[in-house]
């Protein structure tokens, strides 16, 4: 199929391909998602079969105001609400107990189902214009770093979805904060645009969930099925160098190939760049700034696909704050072989 390029004045041709039980590529605040209408099995059917993802992996519904996780679910804590008020619209997804009329094929057949009220206006638009909840997982062929861009959806799923909405680069950079409403005390599965301090602000104990910051052994179960597996990663192995910012572009500028790719903040892109260096060094942003290191971190590491580097290196920040994210994030890219220096 020809996948339609649409711009953010196109939002009634994305509600109306939507509502027609097409697949449209759509900006959110986060990262880019692969958009179908919620209510429809067999529409939602073909993201799974456009990303290659696989089947028991669900889907986040996203609605335009929070009044609608009534009719999507049941048994809703004052807990939901209080979230809702604090962070909505923004990049926060709730676990919470579904109704029947979400499909098994969004849920995977969970009992529960993720919902989230993205912020970016051209998303709200389309997901208002189109009437339905509007199911969505990243944009990304499942497995590689999520798009940050139109362009990089476009790498990915060319050809396979009906339309794509360009609505400019995603202003946070990492998919949403996953917490789960189920259990008590309520427990973070995915680390993301929301802090962990920032839940913990509204509902006090949060747990966070051992897959966000380990890798599984064998016979364990993560509670977001989607974290078990290989994720977010480029081609070439991964390696994360953890700790004090010099000290770590130390270590990787003793340790890298000549021809090894490199993650590395601002401040030392000189150590990596300089001399007749063949390698290419992405820029994750200035060590202090982790905003910006978010919306850097899946464009720097999909950029190497583009590259033949044997090996990548990356530095990463600590994990306060969007932190987490970013840590998790590459941790992930790394299959957790991180080094601590
Ligand atoms: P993506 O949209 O690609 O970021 O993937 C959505 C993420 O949400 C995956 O990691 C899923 O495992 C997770 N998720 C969606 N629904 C649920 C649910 N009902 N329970 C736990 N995790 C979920
Ligand atoms: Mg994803």
């Amino acid at each position: 199929m020809e996948t339609k390029y649409l711009t953010e004045k196109d939002g009634d041709q994305a509600a109306a391909i939507l509502r027609a039980g097409g697949l449209v590529g759509i900006p959110t605040e986060t990262v880019y998602g692969l958009g179908a209408n919620g209510l429809d099995a067999q529409a939602v059917a073909h993201i799974f079969e456009a990303k290659g993802r696989p089947q028991d992996n669900p889907l986040i519904l996203h609605i335009p105001e929070a009044s609608w996780l009534e009719r999507y679910c049941q048994n809703i804590p004052a807990a939901a609400w209080a979230l809702a008020e604090a962070f909505w619209p923004g990049p926060m997804t709730m676990i919470l107990p579904r109704k029947d009329l979400v499909p098994d094929a969004v849920t995977a057949g969970l009992d529960t189902v993720g919902m989230r009220c993205p912020a970016h206006p051209v998303c709200r638009e389309i997901i208002r214009l189109s009437d339905v909840p509007v199911a969505a997982p990243s944009g990304n062929t499942s497995g590689r770093p999520s798009p940050t861009t139109a362009r990089h959806m476009l790498e990915d799923m060319d050809g396979r979805i009906d339309a794509i909405v360009d609505g400019g680069p995603c202003s946070v950079g990492v998919e949403s904060t996953i917490i789960d409403l189920t259990c008590t005390p309520p427990r973070l599965l995915r680390p993301g645009g929301i802090t962990l301090e920032q839940l913990r602000s509204v509902l006090g104990e949060v747990a966070v969930d051992p897959a966000v910051t380990r890798l599984l052994g064998a016979g364990e179960k993560p509670k977001a099925p989607g974290m078990k597996y290989r994720h977010y990663a480029p081609k070439a192995p991964v390696t994360v160098v953890a700790g004090e910012p010099a000290r770590s572009a130390a270590y990787i500028a003793a340790h890298a190939g000549e021809r090894d790719g490199v993650i590395c903040f601002d401040e030392y892109m000189s150590l990596f760049t300089g001399r007749a260096a063949a390698r290419p060094v992405m820029d994750l942003g200035p060590a202090g700034d982790k905003e910006e290191q978010a919306r850097h971190i899946f464009d720097a590491l999909r950029s190497f696909d583009h590259t033949d580097v044997p090996a990548i290196w990356a530095q990463c920040p600590d994990s306060k704050g969007i932190g987490l994210a970013i840590t998790n994030r590459l941790n992930k890219a790394a299959g957790f072989h991180i080094i601590e220096v």
